[in-house]
């Protein structure tokens, strides 16, 4: 497909009827563009994990606060959450038994922070928002990024959690075989990307994770990568993803998404290219999972994987619900 936006249907109310079919009907529809178009402020993210997310952001925006505050309080949420197993505190750890935090933000003024392979910090997003507004960097990470945090009096915390530690241990068991290769499939990871307009028309975005579970010590994916996980320009609009980082850095998806849509793709159109693209660039798709959400400069909003399962949470004034994405391939 050329850089010329396609002559695709907008299907307006209709199109978001369709975004709530069930992905096998969904696949049936690829070819035909369906999005949300709605006024901001709007936020979404992504996987169930979003919808609560999404509340706390909702205050901040419906009180005339800025995208960025929405976006840092948003995924806050999930870092607490003790249950959910690939962003925060409650999340996997890596092959040798460390938790190991990614985070980004960017708002719009073009301005990031972002850290990685944080270890016993309860909020990594805040850390990168701290990162991008007292600092001359972008990226902090490891011990540098933990002195960091300390300094500038982040809460501590003890992770593995017990009740995850447990799970490691029996990983750890049962994997004896491939613990020198860990293995990545649609159940051991998760992230969450957050985008939003705020009253004035300003996006923002941030993405939090503990990453690819059984990952090596010291990998980073994509999530803490500017471009990769997360990218905002706001005359255009604003992209995230989660799935396979190692895939999505190689096209540096989210800030390919975003271009894209600068070229006149709508949202999912510009989501769908980016995952076309990963696709091409790999003789085996197994596991192949990559997904991307997106929001244009008006507050259309489309997504697209790889594999079904993907989805995301969307709240408007006067809208709260899940979508499912589109995407190329049944996991079966
Ligand atoms: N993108 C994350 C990573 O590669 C994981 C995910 O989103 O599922 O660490």
């Amino acid at each position: 497909m050329g850089t010329k936006r396609r002559d695709f249907l907008k299907l307006g109310l209709a199109g978001a009827a369709l975004s709530l079919v069930k992905p096998s009907q969904a696949s049936e529809l690829i070819g035909v563009a369906f999005e949300d178009k709605v006024k901001g402020p709007i936020v979404i993210s992504t996987w169930n994990h979003g919808i609560a997310a999404n509340a706390e952001a909702w205050k901040v925006l419906v009180q005339g606060g800025s995208a960025l505050d929405a976006v840092e309080k948003g995924v806050r949420v999930t870092e607490s959450d003790l249950t959910n197993r690939s962003v925060g505190i409650g999340g996997m750890p890596d092959r040798d038994g460390h938790v190991t935090l990614d985070a980004c933000i960017m708002d719009h003024e073009s301005r990031c922070g972002a850290v990685g392979f944080l270890e016993g910090i309860a909020h990594p997003i805040s850390v990168a928002r701290e990162i991008m507004e007292t600092t001359q960097h972008v990226m902090l990470v490891g011990a540098g990024a933990k002195k960091f945090a300390l300094d500038r009096g982040f809460a501590t915390i003890k992770t593995p959690i017990p009740e995850v530690k447990k799970e490691y241990e029996k990983w750890k068991k049962e994997n004896k075989d491939v613990f020198k290769k860990p293995e990545i499939n649609h159940e051991n990871h998760d992230t969450i990307g957050m985008l939003a307009m705020d009253a004035k028309g300003n996006l923002a975005g941030s993405c939090t994770t503990s990453g690819w579970a059984f990952k090596m010590h010291g990998r980073l994916g994509d999530s803490p990568i500017i471009g990769a996980g997360l990218f905002v320009d706001n005359e255009v609009g604003a992209a995230c993803a989660s799935g396979l980082g190692e895939a999505i850095i190689r096209i540096a998806g989210s800030h390919t998404v975003v271009e894209l849509m600068r070229h006149g793709y709508s949202p999912m159109e510009a989501c769908k290219e980016a995952v076309n693209r990963i696709i091409s660039k790999h003789k085996d798709l197994t596991n192949l999972q990559c997904c991307f959400l997106a929001m244009d400069k008006n507050g259309n909003v489309g997504s697209y994987s790889v594999f079904s399962g993907f989805n995301y949470a969307l709240k408007t004034a006067t809208d709260e619900k899940m979508v499912d994405a589109s995407y190329t391939r049944n996991w079966d």
